[in-house]
Order: structure tokens, then sequence, then C-alpha cells
């Protein structure tokens, strides 16, 4: 089977057409892709699903952005989409597009880990709902990416797999929790990518590898067959090197589900049809508690730069305040973890995944749970069972749910004078693997994306430029996060699209020199 491996550089909508026009098949561009995987990834590369190899066996220049590659099965998807367009059937426009999908989100009959011990070997028997309409839309499926364990992190590091390392500099961390996926669409091993968002864990990977990522308004996207981790804050959205890409994605992803009670049964925003519009007279507004809030100076920089070009655009540019966002992140470690220690009770030895024997059932519950989950998760399981227990419940749970209603209630008062808020991603560049040891530093991270979360808005990353880290790093990705009011999806593209238009970032390292360790 040829593969041509400029493939891999183009984007979604680029292959789709192609795919269509019959310009090439979806097995083609399928194979591009495998071929990549097989040189990049460190999987062995050998019969119907390919695994990655153990953390110590891998290669120093290994991305390591997937767990298993579906590699048969992929192949059966790329079949049927050139048979349908054979018999003449209509296909959509990422119809034979490959894509990587994190294993927080389920596949029948193949293994979900969400890169934790503790769902070793478990094989889920029903498709999420997200997998349903990728596969709806002609979307092949490559396999299932590393991520940070129940997607507790910002760096991939917390795997039980080991670190996902960036495309930009393979000694840095990708970001997380969706590292795989952020590496996999940066890397070149898939031009589309999905991950979760609890609290920036698409948003901050897209602004580390240079991509664009998207985290819905809360409920359009279907949480069926995700695993929970938060339940009153995850969502799953979209990464692709540009806005149309991620748009295309986001629209196959978004609409309602009877099977999730939190579904919004409301038609979702028609994010396709937002993306010419440009910014003209639109108002933007700088969120002042999150412009500085810790930022390296080579990102705060950049974003000036890009606030400015936005401005020449055409764009009413003005400082609002959310007074309270600067509460997110204790707000956020309070309620995530709640819902953290509840959601992950039912890893008991019993019904998913790993069990450890032990002569009574309370003692096999302890054994299992002791070995199968990672120190983050245990760490988040105590912050959450401790403010959720009896004399601490009004203290801490109920407290930081009513600093989620604050910060709520900011964002709908800013809304009353500007379009859409503005602010750095992430406070600083990818950092080195290793270099954040504390809990609390890392958490940091998160600062410009977790007021977002609470309230539920959606937020679009767009990569706009590169700084170094102060300390020779060379140059690495900085993005800007757009917050739009709720259901308003479609301005984060539209104005994520005019930001790309007028700041021209190439999503390939290479042509920053970049992709190489220093
Ligand atoms: N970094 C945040 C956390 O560790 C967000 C994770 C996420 O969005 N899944 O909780």
């Amino acid at each position: 089977m040829s593969a041509d491996p400029a493939l891999t550089r183009l984007g979604a909508a680029a292959l789709g057409a192609a795919v269509g026009a019959g310009e090439v098949t979806a097995r083609e561009v399928l194979e591009a892709h495998l071929d990549a995987i097989a040189a990049r990834d460190g999987v062995v590369a050998d019969g119907d699903v390919w695994h990655a190899r153990d953390a110590a066996d891998l290669g120093p220049d290994d991305l390591h952005a997937f767990l298993v590659v579906t590699a048969a099965r992929a192949r059966d998807a790329a079949d049927a989409v050139d048979r349908r367009r054979a018999a003449g059937e209509a296909l959509g426009p990422l119809a034979g597009v490959p894509l990587a999908l994190k294993d927080v989100l389920t596949m029948r009959g193949a293994p979900t880990t969400c890169g934790s011990r503790m769902l070793e070997g478990w094989v889920p028997p029903y498709d999420a709902t997200v997998t349903e309409r990728l596969a709806a839309a002609g979307i092949v499926v490559l396999g299932k990416t590393n991520m940070d364990e129940f997607a507790m992190g910002s760096s991939t590091e917390n795997s039980a797999y080991g670190p996902t390392r960036n495309p930009w500099d393979p000694d840095r961390v990708p970001g997380g929790s969706s590292g795989g996926s952020a590496a996999a669409v940066a890397g070149g091993l898939a031009p589309l990518g999905v991950g979760t968002d609890t609290g920036g864990s698409i948003r901050q990977p897209a602004a580390f590898t240079g991509l664009v990522g998207g985290k819905p308004t809360y409920g359009a996207v279907s949480r069926y067959g995700l695993v929970a981790f938060a339940s009153s804050l995850d969502q799953a959205g979209p990464f692709a090197r540009d806005v149309t890409d991620a748009a295309l994605l986001h629209a196959v992803m978004a609409g309602p589900d009877p099977r999730d009670a939190t579904s919004d049964p409301t038609d979702p925003a028609d994010v396709v049809a937002a993306l010419g519009r440009g910014v003209e007279g639109l108002r933007v507004g700088v969120v002042e508690e999150l412009e500085e809030a810790g930022c390296e100076p080579g990102v705060r920089a950049v974003f000036l730069a890009a606030v400015a070009a936005l401005e020449a655009a055409g764009a009413t540019v003005e400082r609002v305040s959310l007074p309270h966002a600067g509460y997110g992140l204790p707000a956020y470690y309070l309620v995530a973890p709640a819902e953290a220690s509840s959601n992950l009770a039912r890893f008991d030895g019993v019904r998913y995944g790993r069990r450890v024997d032990a002569a009574t059932a309370e003692a096999m519950n302890a054994a299992t749970r002791g070995e199968g989950f990672g120190p983050e998760v245990r760490r988040r399981i105590m912050i959450g069972t401790h403010a959720l227990s009896s004399g601490y419940v009004d203290a801490y749970y109920l407290q930081a749910a009513r600093v989620r209603t604050l910060i709520a209630r900011d964002f709908a008062t800013a809304f009353d004078r500007v379009d859409v808020l503005i602010s750095p991603t992430a406070p600083g560049v990818a950092f080195r693997i290793g270099a954040v040891a504390d809990p609390l530093a890392m958490y940091r991270n998160d600062v410009a994306t977790v007021p977002a979360s609470l309230a539920g808005v959606p937020a679009v990353s767009v990569p706009i430029g590169t700084a170094d880290d102060g300390a020779g790093s060379g140059p690495l990705p900085v993005g800007l996060q757009i917050m739009a009011p709720l259901r308003a999806d479609d301005r984060c593209y539209r104005v994520a699209r005019a930001v790309e238009a007028v700041v021209g970032f190439d999503p390939d390292p290479a042509a920053h020199g970049a992709g190489v360790r220093r």
C-alpha cells in the first residue's frame, strides 16, 4: 500500500476534500499516518492492535502519544469510507480523516485505561456517544491516547504508562491532561484529536503544542461513555492544527443526547458558519485578573502583540474585570476533587479492571485501590473526601460552590459589556519533563482556564506565536484563550479564526527550527 508522507502535513478539511474528490483513498491517508506512528511513537507496530512499549523501553525521541493503535479496525473503517465513495454516496467533510482519541472515552471492544493501572485490561462493551458520532461522520479512529491518570494533571506525567513528549522539544511535556492527543496532532501522527477538559485539559495542551483546542459549552457534547472525573465540569472537545478543522470536528461532536441527563437539548451553535465573519466591530474584553496572573514575560509579550493585532483587525478592545476569577483555582481544586472522590468510588475491584485479592471484601477493596491508583489520584480522593465530610462540607465544598456561582455571575456581567473575553491560555510555555514536582505549582498552570470551566462557558485556545522560557528553551508555542457566553461556541471559533488570519502561525515545529531538544 503506497503511503505518501506528505499526507501527514495536510489538515483535516484538505484530507476530507481529497478523499471526497477521489484524489486519494481513505486507506492511503490512513497508511501514511500509521507509518508516521510506527516511525515516531514507540509502539510495537505489529498485528491488529499495536501497543505502546513500556516506558523503560521507549526511545529518547519516541513521542508516546498512543497507548494503543487499533490498526485493523482503522483499516476496516477507512476501507468502508472508500467503498461508500465508490458506491456514489455523499460523504461528510471529515470522512476518511484519521483521529487520535483520548483514552478516557470508550470505544467498544478496545481497551480503555484512563492512563491508570486501575483499568488495565478493561474492555468496554459500548461506544461513547462521541465515538459513535465520529464513526457516523466517517472519521477513522487511529487509537487511544495517553493522558494524566483519570485526567488529573497538566503535563501527562501522571500517566501510569509514562509521560508523552512534546513534538516541539522531546525533553518537554505536551501539557495535560490530554497530552497524548495534543502530541499526536502536533507531531503529524493525526490531523485531528479528541481531548477532554475539566479545568483546562484541552486548552492548556493546545497552547503547549501550538494547536487549536476547544472546550465546548458545558452540555454541548454528550458525556455518555466519558469516564467521569468531575461530572459538573467534564467536556470533550477538538484538537486540530487550524481553526477550521477544529470547528468542523466540534460540529461533529456537539448535539443533544438523551443518554446524558446534562446534555443540552437545544440545537448547538453553528460554529462552521461563523468562521468567515471577522471581528470588525466586535467588543473584546481582556480579563484584567488573568492578563498578568504570574505570566512569564515571553508569554505576556506575545499576548499583547496578538491583542494589538486584533484591534488592528477592527475589534474594540477594553480591559474587563472578573472580580472573583482570582478565587477560581481554590474553588476548582475543591469542587473537582469532591466530585472525583465520589466518581472514583466505583473502582472497587469488583466491577472494572484490576482486583487485588484479599481475605475480606474491605481488604480486597483497599488493596485494589492502593495498588491501582497513582499518587495524584489518591491525593485528589483524600482532598475531595475531606472537603465533603461532615463538619467540613460547609467550610470547603459548599463555600467553593458559592464562589463558583459568583464567578458565573462575573462572566454574565462582563458579557453585558463585551462579546468575548480573552487571556493568555497558560502562564508559561511547555516546561521540562520532571521540572514541576510540587503539586501546587502544577495546579497554578490552570489559573486562566478554570474560571470558564466553573462558569460552564465555551473557550477556545488558538496559537499566537512562540516564546522562550527565559532560560534558553528555544521557540515554544503560546496560546490565546477566547471565552464566550453560554451556548455561543460559534463566537469563540469566529474570533479564533480572525486571530489565526492576522497572526499566521505555522503549526509545524520544523518551520520554527524547533522539534529538537535543547
Ligand atoms: N489540570 C487540571 C486538573 O488537574 C485540569 C484537568 C482537566 O481538565 N482534566 O484537574
